[in-house]
């Protein structure tokens, strides 16, 4: 007999962007924030070494307090996690543990991880031609979890489809999840929907716009129904999913929302610079809502293309699925960063 379960045997674990250590890279493969976090972060965390010796607040009261403030939801409505990969784990396991799950065949890769993890019977629907997502074939089954936008290809779904798709699920009983973790970066997000449905779980993140990728926070707003159920997933795992300092860093940066409209909006107007002289270029990039671009970099694999952008000091992502083979997901960083990359894309793809 192995020393290892059959659960751990059986799993595919998900495979993250490369975080280098021994050389400096321009970084355009995980989808951080190019610039720093609010000032505000440093002032928050520091001071607080001598208080590290006792637990944290399991509950991240004031995080939650000062999140609900932003979003204009109760206390009791937001949960928060270890990075919303945690939230997403935990929501799995709340809401689609032993169920058939619809999610679109193309997105974050880490569903499939947590539904093979929580037994979750996962089903996928393809995407059109055109990589947009096919509410209808969501439909088809339930319940369903999709990003939106959705990941690696930038487009987003209007409110009215996913305001479809909740109701649907509603009138079946069902939990639909949306991934809102590059919402920021797009027209609109979701949020006023939650008054409308309390089967809706949003699930968002300070890895993206909030630039707190290194603090690991996360967090869900739905109605107090759905977020009892995380909590009763969560207090069966870890009672202190938030330590101290990502709570504090995390609700100085959610009260900051001036300093994070600024961010957000220069990586907007970097991403879309990028997208037009790429376009322009004869490129194939699709119209993006995140911070990254998909680009098609090759007629087959953009492998070699990945390869090559590296030796010129460039990370970019690149998935082997075979839908995805000939594009690569390229992280929208700092103007100049942006400058560079295109420029090198431009030559490698077009000569
Ligand atoms: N959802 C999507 C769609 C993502 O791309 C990512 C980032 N890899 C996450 C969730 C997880 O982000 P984090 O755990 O840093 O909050």
């Amino acid at each position: 007999m192995p020393y290892e379960s059959k659960l751990a045997l059986g799993l595919t674990p998900y495979t993250a962007g490369e975080q280098p250590k021994d050389r400096q890279f321009i970084k355009l493969n995980t989808n951080e924030n190019p610039y720093p976090p609010s000032p505000r972060v440093a002032q928050a965390i520091d001071g607080l070494c001598d208080s590290l010796r006792l637990y944290p607040d399991m509950e991240a009261t004031s995080l939650r307090e000062a999140i609900a403030r932003v979003m204009g939801v109760s206390p009791e409505e937001v949960f928060c996690g270890n990075g919303s990969d945690e939230v997403l784990a935990f929501a799995f396991a709340a809401f689609f543990a032993g169920k058939t799950l619809l999610a679109p065949d193309v997105t974050y890769s880490f569903y499939p991880v947590y539904a093979r993890l929580f037994g979750v019977d996962y089903r996928t629907v393809p995407l059109r031609e055109d990589f947009t997502v096919d509410t209808d074939g969501l439909m088809q089954g339930l319940p369903v979890a999709l990003a939106n936008p959705n990941a690696p290809t930038g487009l987003w779904l209007d409110k009215g489809e996913i305001r479809r798709l909740a109701a649907h699920s509603r009138a079946n009983d069902a939990v639909l999840l949306v991934d809102e973790a590059y919402a920021a970066f797009a027209p609109e997000t979701c949020c006023d929907l939650l008054t409308e449905f309390d089967n809706l779980l949003l699930v968002r993140t300070f890895s993206k716009s909030h630039s707190l990728a290194g603090m690991r926070v996360g967090y869900a707003l739905g109605s107090t129904r759905l977020i009892s159920a995380l909590r009763r997933i969560r207090d069966s795992f870890n009672s202190y999913p938030l330590d101290r300092l990502a709570q504090a860093a995390a609700t100085a940066s959610v009260l900051d929302g001036d300093y994070t409209a600024a961010c957000v909006a220069k990586v907007v107007t970097a991403r879309d610079k990028a997208y037009t002289r790429l376009r322009s270029a004869g490129i194939t990039v699709l119209e993006s809502a995140t911070n990254f671009l998909f680009v098609r970099a090759a007629q087959e694999d953009a492998a070699p293309v990945q390869q090559a952008l590296r030796e010129r000091g460039i990370l970019v992502r690149h998935f082997s699925a075979p839908r995805l083979k000939s594009w690569l997901r390229v992280t929208v960083g700092t103007a100049e960063d942006m400058d560079r990359v295109t420029d090198a894309l431009i030559e490698l793809i077009r000569g």
